[in-house]
């Protein structure tokens, strides 16, 4: 018998993955987590039945929510990740030997443990020395940490739930306060095919507070539309101004220095609805 995971993307949309074997199924105090072997991308983290990465294809939106940002940052040496409880954005996070120091701040226990249990390739830098993991609201500790740090990474689920305060123009006047007087921030910002409104919304928020506010996009084949957005907010440092040859080599499978350039263009229906 076959059996499948369907996730509904939108009422009018859905994904299905033809399934191996489950692995992992906990209800936690914040969602359902479930690990899922498939036939298509390997190992799949889903929350409420929503996909968040899978083996196949996560190196891309690892690769871009932490290196287009460290990469502009010239010294990002304390870097703060909220959410990613998957592992990846850590694992690529201490690839660069500036950072020395790397808090993660995840509100669910029971994504951590799965991810260690039954993704060892993105939970891997889990046990860096470089690496403080807290199990806490990522909204509380970035109100609590003024001046803090060079960099934040908003690794989080989709708005609802305990991450809706993470797209909120209040957090990212708090993010602002945490970090240091050059620092910047980069968040996942959902579909620029299906969220046009949020996308909005946050780069109009952003666009208040940061100095330097740029939406840049990648290619994700288990997100809604495929095609995926990130925020930066940066207080000095723009990502456009980054010299290619200053970009040292990082082992990537997405990210490179012609990737961070071209993941700031824009189609002209996404330019026309931030205007
Ligand atoms: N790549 C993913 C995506 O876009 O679907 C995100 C993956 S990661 C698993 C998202 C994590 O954010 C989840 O583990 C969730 O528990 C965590 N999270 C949600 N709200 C949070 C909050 N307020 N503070 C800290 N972590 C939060």
């Amino acid at each position: 018998m076959e059996v499948w995971f369907t996730e509904d993307q939108t009422s009018n949309l859905k994904i299905s993955c033809k399934v191996k074997e489950v692995l992992y199924h906990r209800i936690s105090d914040f969602q359902k987590v479930v690990v899922i072997d498939t036939v298509e991308f390997g190992r799949m983290l889903t929350l409420d039945d929503v996909i968040q990465t899978t083996e196949k294809e996560e190196f891309v939106y690892h690769e871009l929510i932490t290196h287009v940002g460290l990469v502009t940052h010239p010294e990002p040496c304390r870097v703060l990740v909220i959410g990613g409880g998957d592992g990846g954005s850590i694992r690529e996070v201490i690839k660069h030997d500036k950072v020395q120091e790397v808090v993660h701040v995840e509100i669910d226990d029971k994504v951590m443990e799965a991810a260690k249990m039954f993704l060892p390739t993105l939970s891997s830098g889990f046990n860096s020395p470089k690496v403080e993991i807290r199990v806490e609201d990522g909204i509380k500790h970035v109100k609590e940490h003024k001046n803090t740090y060079d960099m934040i990474i908003i690794d989080s689920s989709d708005p609802v739930g305990p991450a809706k305060g993470l797209f909120s123009k209040e957090f990212y006047q708090t993010v602002f306060e945490a970090l240091k007087e050059d620092g910047l921030f980069v968040a996942q910002t959902e579909s620029p095919f299906f969220n046009q409104d949020l996308i909005k919304n946050v780069h109009d928020s952003v666009g208040n507070i940061f100095p330097i506010n740029h939406l840049f996009c990648g290619v994700i084949p288990t997100y809604p539309g495929g095609y995926w957005s990130f925020t930066m907010g940066s207080k000095i440092y723009d990502p456009l101004n980054v010299d290619n040859k200053n970009i040292s080599e990082l082992n990537t499978r997405w990210y490179s220095p012609d990737i961070h350039k071209a993941a700031f263009i824009l189609p002209p229906f996404v330019k026309n609805y931030l205007k």
